[in-house]
C-alpha cells in the first residue's frame, strides 16, 4: 500500500499594497473599501507589479533551494466566475519565479521536491446568503505565492514535518504564519489522482489527508477503482466530499498577459533564510542537549533563538531553554541582563514564580527566595514514574521517556533541569533496587 501526496500551497504575502495596484492589501474593516479600477477589473485599467511581492517571492524561492528564473512572465488564466470580473486571473505559467527546489526534513532524512513557485492574484471573496450572493473585493488582487510540490510525501509523519518546516521557514522570512496556509491536497493511490480543494490551516490539512487515505484504502480493499476526482473538505464533519470529476489543466485557457512586460528579477534583493530545525540539530550536537526541546523553543520564536545564540557559550543549554520556557509560561520578555539573572537563580535551585519574575523584571531587590521543595518534586517524579511503568524496564536505553519526564517536571515547577535529572536518577535507582 503506498500513497503519494502532493501539495499546492497558497501563501498570502504580507505586502502593504496589492499585487498589481496601490490598494491596501489587508484592509478588512468593512467590505469593498480597499478597491480601485485595477483590482475590480475595469476595462482599460492597467496592472503594475508590486516590487515588495517580488522580493518576498524570491526570498521564499531561495529558502526552498530552487532555481530562480532571471526573467519571469505573467499569464492570464481564463475562467468565468463571479469572484473574477475580468474573467481571468493573472498568474504565471511559462516563466514562474522559480522551479526545482526542495525542503529538507532533517528528522526523517528526506527531501520533498518543489516543482514550481509562482506569483498570482487572489480573487475576490463571495459571501453566499440564502437568496443571493455578495462579493467583497478587498481581497481581490492580494499577492499569493503558490508553491507546488512533487508528490513526494508518503505518509502523515512526512506531511506534518513538511508543513511545520515550511511554516518555520516562512516565519523567519517575516511571512505571517497566522494567516493560515491554504492548500490543495493531491492524494493518489496507484495512479488516479484525487484533489481536495481549498483546505485552510494545518490541522484541517492533516485531518483531510487522514480521512482521504482511509476512504481510498476502503475502496481499494473492496476491489473497486478509485476515480480521478476533485473533492472538497468539510471541516465540521471532518470528511471530504466529491465535487466533480477532475478537470485537467488544458481546460483552462492561458494567454500571455500583455499588460505586464517580462520582468528581469536578477537584481531583486532577497532576505536570507533561517533554518531553525537545522540550527536546533547543530546546537544539540555541539552541547549534547535535547534537540526536540530546543527545536520546540525556536521553530517559531526568533527571540528565543537570539537568547540561545547569545548565551549558549556561557551557560548550559538546558538552563537557557528552561529560562525561555519560564518566560513563555508567564508571557514575559526580559532584557539580556535580567535574563542572565534569571538563569543564575534557576541554577541555584531557587523556586521561580510569577512574583520573583516580576521582581527581576522591575529590577527590584531579591531578598527572600525559596529553594525548590524537594518533597514536592520527588512526589511529582514518583507519580510520573508510576504512570510510565515501562520506564523501569529500560530507562537506561530509553532516553526519550527519561527526557519526557524531566520536561514535564521542569515545565510544571519551573525547576532546574539538572536538579530534576539528578532527583529522577536517584529515585529510579531506588525504585529499581526495590523491584529487584
Ligand atoms: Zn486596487
Amino acid at each position: 500500500m503506498s500513497f503519494k501526496i502532493g501539495l499546492e500551497i497558497h501563501v498570502a504575502l504580507p505586502t502593504k499594497t496589492k499585487l498589481f495596484c496601490s490598494c491596501n492589501a489587508y484592509n478588512e474593516q468593512e467590505p469593498n473599501i480597499s478597491i480601485c479600477p485595477i483590482c475590480m477589473g475595469f476595462p482599460g485599467s492597467k496592472p503594475m507589479l508590486n516590487k515588495k511581492a517580488l522580493e518576498l517571492a524570491k526570498s521564499v524561492a531561495n529558502a526552498l533551494n530552487s532555481k530562480i528564473n532571471n526573467q519571469i512572465s505573467f499569464e492570464r488564466k481564463i475562467y468565468f466566475y463571479p469572484d473574477l470580473p475580468k474573467s481571468y486571473q493573472i498568474t504565471q505559467l511559462e516563466y514562474p519565479i522559480a522551479n526545482d527546489g526542495y525542503i529538507e526534513l532533517l528528522d526523517l532524512n528526506k527531501k520533498i521536491n518543489i516543482r514550481r513557485i509562482q506569483l498570482e492574484e487572489d480573487p475576490a471573496k463571495i459571501i453566499h446568503e440564502e437568496e443571493f450572493s455578495l462579493i467583497d473585493f478587498n481581497r481581490s488582487g492580494r499577492p499569493l505565492l503558490e508553491i507546488v510540490t512533487e508528490p513526494d510525501i508518503l505518509n502523515l509523519d512526512e506531511l506534518k514535518e513538511f508543513l511545520n518546516e515550511l511554516k518555520s521557514i516562512l516565519y523567519y522570512l517575516g511571512i505571517d504564519i497566522n494567516i493560515e496556509l491554504k492548500v490543495d491536497l493531491n492524494i493518489s493511490y496507484d495512479s488516479e489522482r484525487v484533489e481536495i480543494k481549498n483546505i485552510t490551516g494545518t490541522r484541517n490539512i492533516i485531518n483531510a489527508a487522514i480521512y482521504e487515505m482511509k476512504r481510498q484504502t476502503k475502496i481499494k480493499e473492496s476491489g473497486h477503482q478509485i476515480h480521478k476526482q476533485t473533492r472538497s473538505y468539510d471541516e465540521n464533519q471532518v470528511i471530504t466530499i466529491a465535487l466533480r470529476e477532475k478537470e485537467t489543466e488544458e481546460e483552462y485557457g492561458f494567454i500571455y498577459e500583455s499588460d505586464l512586460s517580462k520582468y528581469d528579477i536578477k537584481n531583486i534583493e532577497y532576505i536570507q533564510p533561517v533554518f531553525a530545525s537545522k540550527i536546533a540539530k547543530e546546537i544539540s550536537l555541539k552541547h549534547n542537549a535535547n534537540e526536540e526541546l530546543i527545536r520546540e523553543q525556536i521553530m517559531f520564536d526568533s527571540s528565543a533563538l537570539k537568547l540561545i545564540n547569545l548565551f549558549s557559550n556561557k551557560y548550559p543549554i538546558n538552563l537557557i531553554v528552561n529560562a525561555i520556557q519560564i518566560l513563555k509560561k508567564y508571557n514575559k520578555i526580559l532584557d539580556n541582563n535580567k535574563f542572565e539573572k534569571l538563569i543564575n537563580l534557576i541554577s541555584q535551585n531557587i523556586l521561580i514564580n510569577q512574583d520573583l519574575l516580576e521582581k527581576i523584571e522591575q529590577n527590584n531587590e531579591i531578598n527572600s527566595t525559596k529553594p525548590i521543595d524537594q518533597k514536592l518534586i520527588d512526589t511529582a517524579i514518583n507519580n510520573l514514574i508510576n504512570k510510565n511503568q515501562k520506564l523501569l524496564d529500560d530507562y537506561e536505553k530509553n532516553n526519550k521517556v527519561f527526557n519526557f519526564i524531566i520536561g514535564q517536571i521542569v515545565k510544571e515547577y519551573n525547576t532546574n533541569p539538572k536538579y530534576v535529572s539528578e532527583r529522577l536518577n536517584e529515585l529510579l535507582s531506588k525504585t529499581i533496587k526495590k523491584s529487584k
